[in-house]
């Protein structure tokens, strides 16, 4: 049984200095706001602020921000911050958001072999699952359970029960640091196991460049079929997973021929807290946020079941999710 909240714990951050980037903002259509709380954009609920965060319009608008946001200020792109850790220290430069904007879903094709659907970055997964599902179009469904945006799940390469995003993926739409816009295709990936990263060399903001779209290629299929493959993969999550409790799925990648929450598991690990970060006793690759944890006891929680299963086992485990931002006592 999970342990509910407890004592609140005062994050406490110093206020970051604004970048100063002498942006002309009145040529944006969204508001750039300063020192933006990170736990209000991510699953886990924890961690620290951003120095700037945007929220563009539409595509025109993301487009005129990177032209006018300073080249040597960072730049990350996020979606419904679901696998994602901001450290208690914040981060420096922008957070881009792109959930609930650039939410374009529309059917481009269809015959009687395959239907071409075109989505964009911020449309949650289960919403082009749901969307392919009506129009009688099979393959999309496992996206049901992935509580991140489109481009959250391209730049993972979400998936689950057998299923990955690219998988579907015809072709993609990316912007950037300039605002150009391009489309790629798969081959210009290199695309493995909650693994993407473009060939070419991209600069340190990001491996796999940024999506603002994708077009995925689905099969013909029937529309109470595909209901019903969501109902019961949302009845497995909800016996299996600690849905109750903010977290960001599973922490760490299966190493190869084996299960992270099984070393985990098998570690006794399960119930391990520091804090109000703990290991979920139903599921031991979540790590749960029982009431106000921070991101630096989330992190502490993941460093030490690493070396715990190393010590134990000798495998090392590699987060699945990622961390980005300073550890508290070293803003910027
Ligand atoms: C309860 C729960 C269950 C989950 N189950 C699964 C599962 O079954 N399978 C699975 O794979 N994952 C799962 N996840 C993890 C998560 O939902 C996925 O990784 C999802 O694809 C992340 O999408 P997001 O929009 O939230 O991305 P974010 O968390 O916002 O970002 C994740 C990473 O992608 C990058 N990114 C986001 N958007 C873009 C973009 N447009 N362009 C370029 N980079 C971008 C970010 O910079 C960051 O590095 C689960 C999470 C939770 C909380």
């Amino acid at each position: 049984m999970q342990t509910e909240a407890r004592l609140p714990v005062d994050i406490n951050v110093p206020s970051l200095q604004p970048p100063t980037p002498g942006i002309d903002t009145r040529l944006l259509r969204s508001e750039l706001r300063q020192h933006e709380p990170m736990k209000q954009h991510v699953s886990w609920r924890a961690g620290g602020h951003a120095a700037c965060f945007y929220q563009p319009a539409d595509l025109e608008d993301l487009v005129v921000f990177l032209r006018l946001w300073p080249k040597d200020e960072p730049v990350v792109m996020i979606g419904l911050g679901s696998n994602l850790l901001v450290r208690d220290g914040g981060l420096p430069g922008v957070i881009i958001a792109l959930h609930a904007k650039l939410n374009d879903l529309l059917l481009v094709e269809q015959d009687k072999d395959s239907g071409l659907i075109y989505v964009g970055a911020g449309v949650p997964c289960a919403k082009l699952a749901r969307f392919a599902s009506l129009h009688n179009l099979a393959g999309a469904e496992f996206l049901a359970g992935i509580p991140g945006t489109v481009g959250g799940a391209l730049a993972m390469n979400a998936g689950c029960y057998g299923s990955e995003t690219w998988e579907r993926v015809e072709r993609v739409k990316t912007i950037d640091r300039d605002g150009t816009l391009h489309e790629r295709t798969p081959g210009d990936y290199r695309i493995g196991y909650r693994q993407v990263e473009l060939h070419e060399a991209m600069p340190p903001d990001t491996s796999c460049g940024w999506f603002v779209g994708g077009w995925f290629r689905l099969r013909p299929g029937q529309q109470e079929s595909s209901r019903q493959a969501v109902k019961a993969l949302l009845g497995t999550r909800i016996k299996t997973q600690p849905l109750g409790f903010p977290s960001a799925g599973s922490v760490f990648r299966n190493p190869p021929g084996d299960y992270a929450a099984r070393l985990v598991e098998q570690c006794d690990l399960k119930g391990f807290r520091i804090g109000d970060a703990m290991i979920s006793t139903l599921h031991a690759n979540f790590i749960i946020n029982c009431g106000h944890a921070t991101a630096t006891e989330i992190e502490t929680v993941i460093n030490t079941a690493q070396a715990i299963v190393y010590k134990k086992t000798g495998i090392r485990l590699v987060t699945e999710v990622r961390i980005i931002g300073q550890h508290k006592g070293n803003e910027p």
